[in-house]
């Protein structure tokens, strides 16, 4: 199989799908939750999902939390910076921010150490200032 690239074509019905359901469930969600959630609009194919899935992502509209091996929808446009995401532990919410500043350090060791950056993503795991403030 080889992947065809039509460059900037509109998204079609099933990525509208897969990206209006990804924004409502606003918090990271797997392929399998996706396609729970997406059944009754008629999407139940593994493979159409992770497809659409592949085009938000080369959109910039969709990132994957590797270490999750879950997905978010982007509510942010990006310039340079690296995206990185704190993610809760405890309610699994996810604040994406990024920092210029960030990327900075890591491009400038990834120059000294001879290494090509593709791209960068930073997962921070804890809990969010909301589950903090409730004390167990
Ligand atoms: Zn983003
Ligand atoms: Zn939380």
């Amino acid at each position: 199989m080889t992947a065809r690239n039509d460059e900037r074509r509109p998204l079609n019905a099933k990525e509208k799908l897969v990206l209006s359901a990804l924004l409502k469930l606003g918090r990271p969600a797997s392929a399998y939750d996706l396609i729970d959630d997406l059944k009754s609009e008629g999407v139940k194919a593994p493979p159409t999902v992770y497809r659409a899935l592949g085009r938000l992502i080369d959109e910039g509209l969709v990132h994957r939390l590797e270490s999750l091996n879950a997905f978010v929808a982007c509510t942010h446009t990006h310039s340079q910076g690296a995206v990185a995401f704190a993610v809760c532990d405890d309610c699994g919410s996810v604040a994406e921010f990024e920092s210029e500043q960030l990327s900075g350090m890591l491009g400038d060791w990834a120059y000294k150490a001879g290494f090509s950056l593709r791209r960068t993503t930073l997962e921070l795991y804890g809990r969010c200032s909301s589950c903090s403030r409730v004390s167990t």
